[in-house]
């Protein structure tokens, strides 16, 4: 036992971890939720039907080679509770223990047999600075121990606010948005990637991250896995 095993016990002994949902301690081993908690934590079936939430929503934009999430994401749910510690709370844990335990799951699927890469959707270097970590990228991680396969953090790249966003018209925005993605580092020719978010809810920036890829690294195959969809 070393050093900061012992201040792990003894940190866990003085303030246990509480459930993120409910709050009530923790029993030693789980990390994130209660028994009961995780309970009301369904794993959605996406992930073993060729046709779900996410290959929907982004059908007819760019072609995707398969696509799986984890959970629906609705108001005062489990779920959401997570997503929010995730983003909100500085809790990267989150979003690394839920990609490790997704992954576990997205082992069996045949489509992703062949994948190449991990590749978190950016978020604007001003946020990351804010949060200190990317959720995604967290997620990705998480899966990338599961499914043995590298992250590639740098793949994509997002530029930096162009001024308020506010008063311009949704187009407007939506092109910005479209615009803000750039490829970055390494050469993904006749790769296949798994782009990863932590919730769906249009899908537009996802496409928008594709089609930059696609369009930069000829005979390259798109997977897309994010944590949440939001329900519409
Ligand atoms: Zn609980």
């Amino acid at each position: 036992m070393g050093l900061a095993d012992i201040f792990r016990g003894l940190t866990s002994l003085f303030f246990p971890s509480l459930c993120l949902h409910c709050r009530r301690s923790l029993d030693r081993g789980s990390d994130l939720l209660c028994v009961g908690c995780d309970a009301d934590l369904p794993l959605s079936d996406s992930y073993l039907q060729p046709e779900n939430a996410v290959t929907d929503r982004l059908a007819g934009r760019f072609p995707l080679t398969y696509g799986a999430y984890a959970y629906t994401f609705r108001d005062g749910t489990v779920c959401q509770r997570l997503i929010h510690a995730l983003k909100y709370h500085d809790r990267p844990d989150v979003g690394v223990a839920l990609g490790r335990r997704f992954g576990t799951y997205l082992q069996s699927a045949e489509p992703l047999r062949g994948l190449t890469g991990i590749v978190p959707v950016p978020i604007h270097r001003r946020r990351r600075r804010q949060r200190g970590y990317n959720q995604a990228e967290e997620i990705a991680c998480g899966l990338a121990e599961s499914l043995s396969v590298t992250v590639y953090p740098d793949a994509l790249q997002r530029a930096a606010f162009a001024g308020s966003q506010t008063k311009r018209d949704k187009l407007q925005r939506l092109e910005n948005v479209r615009h803000s993605f750039r490829v970055g580092r390494g050469d993904f020719r006749n790769g296949h990637l798994l782009l990863v978010d932590d919730v769906l809810t249009t899908g537009a920036t996802i496409d928008f991250c594709a089609e930059a890829l696609i369009a930069a690294h000829p005979g390259l195959q798109i997977s897309v896995v994010t944590l949440a969809v939001a329900e519409r």
